[in-house]
């Protein structure tokens, strides 16, 4: 009786042991517990254009996309996917412009990426043909398009001050579409998202212009402060500096290709009219400390 005992017991402790031989192998590998540090990718122009591009990868590696770019920048975005895996868990599309949900619609029409989520805020149809008509063919292409049978079951309208998690991430609508705003009516509706990525705060304004921007400074006043900013409307007559005061960034997303950096119309810097180089001494004055600039590249950066 007794060395039956003792067997069953050697079995059990030789049985423990190779199970935590097991489990240290698969927590070294990583597979296990191990968390991903949050990252923040900001894609390039492809073209010599504006767009406006970001993927998020969270601990776990689910992916987050927001707009994404022209129709030209959509394979290098569809590259940026697949190294993630070929999967986008939420896709935030900020307004119905090309420069931002143009590269969704190939990747949508052309490629087996798989999309969980998409989230938007959007008008009537017949809104965009009223008031932006010179772009009411594409946004009417877009909207069919989100329409579609495989499609609209994961188009989601987004509502003020919703709030999404996404793996640990913390999505809060801070604006949505602003129908009532007619001048300079497509960049007034777009949506504005803060992100709590780990201990950052990341607020995306997409192309938010003056009227806006007013009454974001309104509604949203005490929810405002971020660590990071996407510069409005690439940088140039977006938001305005009074928002951006009561943002107080420490770090600027520029979505901003070269030549609006430099406001050169193609004779030299500071030839354009575009208004970058007041907005980039906004950020001087508010002491920014680092600045992403669309035309350095695809830039990822590691959060806390
Ligand atoms: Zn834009």
């Amino acid at each position: 009786m007794e060395n039956k005992k003792g067997v069953l017991k050697k079995s059990v402790i030789c049985g423990i042991i190779v199970c935590l031989i097991l489990l240290t192998g698969w927590l070294l590998k990583g597979d296990g517990l191990t968390k991903h540090a949050i990252e923040l990718t900001q894609l390039k122009n492809n073209i010599h254009r504006q767009m406006m591009g970001y993927i998020i990868k969270t601990e776990n590696d689910k992916v987050i996309v927001i707009d994404g770019g022209t129709t030209e920048d959509a394979q290098n975005l569809e590259r940026n996917i697949m190294e993630l895996g070929g999967k986008v868990d939420g896709w935030f599309l900020t307004h119905v412009h090309d420069d931002h949900v143009g590269a969704f619609t190939q990747i949508v029409a052309n490629t087996e990426i798989e999309i969980n989520h998409i989230y938007v805020s959007l008008n009537e149809k017949q809104w965009y043909q009223t008031y932006e008509p010179e772009r009411a063919e594409f946004s009417n292409q877009f909207i069919e398009l989100l329409e579609r049978e495989e499609l609209k079951e994961k188009v989601k309208q987004v509502k003020l001050n919703e709030k999404i998690k996404i793996d640990g991430i913390k999505v809060e609508v801070l604006g949505v579409k602003n129908p009532e705003i007619t001048e300079n009516a497509g960049n007034e509706q777009s949506m504005v998202v803060k992100f709590q990525l780990g201990e950052t705060s990341l607020l995306i304004l997409g192309d938010t212009g003056e009227k806006s921007s007013e009454k974001l400074l309104m509604t949203q006043r005490e929810k405002l402060k971020s660590d990071i900013v996407q510069v409005s409307h690439h940088g140039q007559a977006g938001a305005t500096k009074e928002l951006y005061e009561q943002i107080r960034p420490t770090t600027c997303l520029w979505p901003t290709p070269d030549y609006l950096w430099n406001n050169d119309n193609g004779t030299g810097e500071n030839t354009g009219t575009w208004k970058t180089f007041e907005t980039r001494g906004w950020m001087e004055e508010l002491e920014v400390k680092e600045h992403l600039i669309e035309k350095d590249g695809d830039i990822t950066i590691q959060l806390k």
